[in-house]
């Protein structure tokens, strides 16, 4: 009986935290797109060996190159944000509207990898548990 919600529990550990990794690398990799980042399929492969860590390394990085660039609302090209007016298409650049740091469907799998994670997590601590608890029923008989 133990054995067997220790097994289930396990599963869903292994499953969590697969999936927790896939939906990061998909979040990392479609931001990476969508800043014409060269190196996105280098940084969906980090994020798949590593997790968190590259994930948190990625984010710098872009925050850093985000300080002084900005997506043209009009062509989608990076610009320097010192210009008023794009050098591709020649359009002038509002930059007082808030700029989302993360595109809605980018979003939606952050949340998705963040949920998944905190299953991990839970699923994680349960096994432990359960785990403790067995070994002492073991310890008693
Ligand atoms: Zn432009």
């Amino acid at each position: 009986m133990i054995f067997d919600g220790l097994f289930g529990f396990t599963m869903i550990n292994i499953l969590s935290a697969i999936l927790y990794k896939v939906f990061l690398c998909m979040a990392v990799y479609k931001d990476a797109k969508e800043h014409e980042d060269k190196n996105a399929v280098l940084w969906a492969i980090l994020v798949v060996l590593f997790g968190l860590i590259p994930t948190i390394i990625y984010l710098i990085f872009r925050y850093q190159k985000e300080k002084e660039f900005i997506r043209c609302p009009h062509c989608g090209k990076m610009i320097a944000k010192k210009y008023p007016v794009c050098m591709f298409c020649k359009q002038t650049i509002n930059t007082s509207g808030p700029e989302n740091f993360v595109s809605e469907e980018v979003k939606k799998y952050i949340i998705a990898a963040g949920v998944l994670f905190i299953i991990k997590l839970i699923v994680g601590n349960l096994i432990n548990l359960l785990g403790a608890r067995q070994g002492i029923t073991l310890h008693l008989f």
